[in-house]
């Protein structure tokens, strides 16, 4: 999709030659269903599934009192996991609390991330500048364990960030975020993408992009599956060994890490950033550093002296 089209506000030059755009997740969304439905797609709003029923020749889907048959069915509910434990997929091997809340602000280019184990205990908590219909907003989330209503308060109460702001925010938006995915990514007739595979960067919890990229993944397998006849679990499965050559290593990287520094004291994670803001280490972010795969930015890093030192002891509590 060309990015201009999904209302990009705010455009940052990245390392690696890349651009990082903040964009409209409403436009976003309402973009992709336009184009999906110019290639041919019917798509239906305000629609829930009520139940999801394996037949022998497909499934059958439950949208109140109606009832559709589907040869296949992608399942891309986001973070509700019920209609995969009924059908025996398991649940994300691991899951984080988020808050989130937006207000009107004084305009500003910079994007924050806080650390500490009292301001988000195993996370962080961002402060992304947007501009809505040329209004400057502040975005402000946290991700963490504990209770991320009371995080986001306590930030959000700071005179520093008070100052920033021109109107009190509403109550924040909670959600749950899967760090790990589901044991199981497929099924009969069926498979899993996105959050509700549980398909999200292990470091930040961002999930576009894994969701773009394992629904991709998933349509290259339903293609084959229904040129060759077959979308039964024994075919299906490769779909899981595609997202796993692609991403597995990535993943296993950035959970290695997490959980190396969430071992840190918040002096050491001080000790971390200091390092990050070093010139040699300034120098392996620009040769390496790419938005959405973190994994040679993470194994360059551990191999700068301090720095390895610092998550070697962590990795000893
Ligand atoms: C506070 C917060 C901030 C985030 N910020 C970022 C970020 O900056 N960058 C990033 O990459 N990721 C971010 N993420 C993660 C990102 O939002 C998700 O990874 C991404 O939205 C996953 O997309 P998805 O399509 O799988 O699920 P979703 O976007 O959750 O979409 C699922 C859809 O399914 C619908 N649905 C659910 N159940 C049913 C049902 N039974 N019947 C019919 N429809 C149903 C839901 O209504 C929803 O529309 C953030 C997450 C949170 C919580």
């Amino acid at each position: 999709m060309a990015p201009g089209r999904a209302q990009a506000e705010i455009v940052w030059d990245a390392p690696a030659g890349e651009q990082i755009l903040a964009i409209d997740r409403g436009a976003f969304d309402a973009q992709l269903a336009r184009q999906a439905v110019a290639a041919g797609a019917a798509v239906r709003t305000a629609a829930r599934v009520d139940a999801i029923e394996e037949q022998a020749a497909g499934v059958a889907l439950q949208v109140g009192t109606e009832r559709i048959r589907a040869r296949a069915c992608v399942l891309a509910c986001g973070v509700s996991y019920r209609f995969q434990r009924r059908l025996g997929l398991g649940l994300p091997g691991q899951v984080i609390h988020t808050a989130q809340v937006e207000a009107r602000a004084v305009p500003s280019d910079t994007v924050e991330l806080h650390f500490g184990r009292e301001v988000a205990r195993d996370g962080f908590i961002w402060s992304v500048p947007v501009s809505r219909n040329g209004q400057s907003r502040l975005k402000v989330g946290v991700m963490a364990h504990g209770d991320t209503g009371a995080s986001i308060q306590r930030f959000l109460s700071r005179p520093d960030v008070s100052a920033r702001l021109v109107e009190t925010p509403g109550p924040p938006i909670r959600r749950l975020l899967p760090l790990k995915p589901l044991p199981r990514t497929y099924a009969d007739h069926l498979l899993v993408v996105g959050d509700a595979g549980g398909f999200t960067k292990p470091t930040t919890g961002g999930g576009i992009y894994y969701s773009l990229l394992t629904a991709t993944l998933a349509a290259e397998t339903l293609i084959e599956g229904f040129a060759a006849g077959r979308l039964d679990e024994a075919f299906l499965e490769r779909y899981e060994r595609r997202w796993q050559d692609r991403l597995g290593q990535e993943l296993r990287v950035g959970d290695w890490l997490r959980q190396l520094v969430t071992r840190c004291s918040d002096a050491e994670i001080d000790t971390l950033v200091r390092a990050f803001a070093t010139e040699d280490v300034q120098a392996v972010i620009r040769r390496t550093a790419r938005f959405n795969w973190h994994r040679p930015l993470i194994l360059a890093l551990v191999r700068q002296k301090g720095i390895a030192a610092l998550l070697f002891r962590s990795l000893f509590r």
